[in-house]
């Protein structure tokens, strides 16, 4: 078999979602997700159990899609949902907690307290490590109610599953992201295109995860050290509502809170490389797809964007709208996408991204795009795309701890910096506001 056909090519063509979809398939449990640097999932084969059959390669997410998952004739960027909802969950303490209108939560509740499913791969925040995701199997509501909120970080959920079989089991439901679901569905693809049986697939909205370390520059915000951390929330509604501040619960009982404002800007030393090169920022092979309600109404309880897309994802929403355990108020399906940018600013970047790639001699991940569903990028794009790109590029070839440190440190000066400037700007737009203000003041005072 070609070197390069085994997860170790795709790892260093850079295209490894950390998905964890090889870990699962390989049956010699010659994979494992490592922790790099940088703080992303990458797979990591141990050449000596590895038989070479394969397999790793032909499911990655990370190189691709299978041929048969993509039609020339769906824009893959939005696909074609039926429908389209604002959803919020009935019961205020679980909306209270969940990150957007709780509608993954509710959903995933329904399936089990309906009998139709037995279990729902989901994760929470690690009762270990609160620092760290884990992935789990819940067969109790309780237990999907402790998974509730958003995992900006690697998550390694397809490595929890048993495939292929899990792949066509539907006595199962899972949530997960764009590669989390590109890697089921290429299983199934690969073992049997015909069999119709599947999980039932709740999707997440995606614009891209971010490191591990960014949580670490979080803490540093909060002037708190890992070890003090009791549980951390990359959004938590707390008194303002949705859409939330960092939280941050300290074991001796403190809850400390960082602004949206701080998370959003230190976001483009984090942001993965490899999510700049996935086109799927609505989850097209998803039941259904759950997001914020970005561009609709804002509600400070929280509601949640629903995308359907199979018959299967309607019959079940109105299920649990007919058990009362959600509101859903019908919004129109191209709203939504205007709402999520995706003509605007996602379908020119992500073609902006692919392009300087290529230019750059890296091999793309094999969608099957037919070029009629792509945008042009403008000027601007391809530059600020460029300026991204070559700053990521440049981050993953550090491979010592202590750069990534100081490289982080600098970011942060930077950041300080930039505060420090925009705080005198407005000082000083504000002060000479005042004085003409004055101005007038004593010319209309003066005047004859
Ligand atoms: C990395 C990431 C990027 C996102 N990008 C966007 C975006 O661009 N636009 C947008 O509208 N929405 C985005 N979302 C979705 C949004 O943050 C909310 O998750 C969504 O609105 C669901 O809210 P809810 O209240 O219904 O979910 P909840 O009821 O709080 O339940 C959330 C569920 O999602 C699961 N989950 C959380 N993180 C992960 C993860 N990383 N992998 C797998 N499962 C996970 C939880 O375990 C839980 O079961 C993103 C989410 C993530 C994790």
């Amino acid at each position: 078999m070609d070197d390069k056909k085994n997860i170790t090519g795709v790892v260093h063509s850079g295209l490894c979602h950390g998905c964890g979809t090889c870990v699962s398939i390989c049956k010699f449990n010659a994979i494992e997700m490592k922790e790099t640097p940088l703080g992303f999932l990458c797979a990591e084969l141990q050449e000596d159990k590895c038989v070479a059959c394969g397999l790793c390669f032909d499911v990655c997410p990370g190189r691709g899609l299978n041929p048969a998952l993509i039609s020339e004739h769906i824009n893959p960027f939005k696909g074609q949902p039926t429908e389209a909802f604002l959803v919020k969950a009935t019961d205020k303490e679980l909306l209270r907690g969940a990150q957007s209108g709780g509608a993954v939560t509710a959903i995933l509740c329904h399936l089990l307290e309906s009998h139709a499913v037995d279990s729902v791969v989901t994760c929470r925040m690690s009762k270990q490590n609160p620092l760290r995701p884990e992935v789990f199997k819940a067969v109790t509501s309780e237990e999907v109610w402790e998974a509730r909120t958003s995992k900006y970080c690697p998550v390694p959920l397809m490595a929890s599953l048993n495939l292929p079989n899990d792949a066509f089991d539907s006595r199962l439901a899972m949530v997960g992201l764009g590669c989390h679901v590109h890697g089921l569905r290429n299983v199934q693809a690969r073992f049997d295109c015909a069999r119709k049986e599947s999980p039932f697939v709740v999707g997440l909205m995606c614009a891209g995860t971010l490191s591990y370390r960014m949580i670490d520059y979080l803490l540093s915000c909060a002037g708190v050290t890992s070890d003090e951390v009791a549980s951390f929330y990359y959004r938590k509604k707390g008194e303002h509502g949705w859409p939330g501040d960092v939280a941050i619960c300290t074991k001796d009982g403190r809850e400390i809170f960082v602004s949206k404002k701080r998370r959003l800007e230190s976001k483009p030393l984090f942001e993965s490389l490899r999510c700049r090169l996935c086109f799927d920022q609505t989850n097209l092979f998803a039941d259904v797809v759950v997001g914020d309600p970005w561009g609709l109404r804002g509600d400070k309880e929280g509601l949640s964007v629903v995308l359907v897309r199979t018959s299967r994802g309607s019959r079940v929403l109105r299920e649990c709208a007919e058990a009362n355990s959600v509101v859903l108020e019908p919004v129109d399906v191209d709203r939504v996408f205007q709402g999520q940018t995706i003509d605007s600013r996602h379908c020119r970047e992500w073609a902006a991204m692919s392009a300087i790639w290529q230019t750059k001699g890296r091999e793309l991940p094999e969608y099957g795009i037919n070029s009629r569903w792509v945008v042009e990028p403008n000027e601007h794009t391809l530059r600020n795309c460029t300026r991204r790109l070559n700053k990521l590029l440049q981050l993953s070839e550090i491979h010592d701890p202590c750069e990534v440190e100081q490289c982080i440190r600098k970011h942060v000066q930077y950041l300080k910096f930039r505060r420090y400037i925009s705080v005198f700007a407005t000082a000083r737009r504000y002060s000479l506001s005042i004085i003409k203000h004055l101005i007038n003041r004593i010319r209309k005072a003066v005047k004859p």
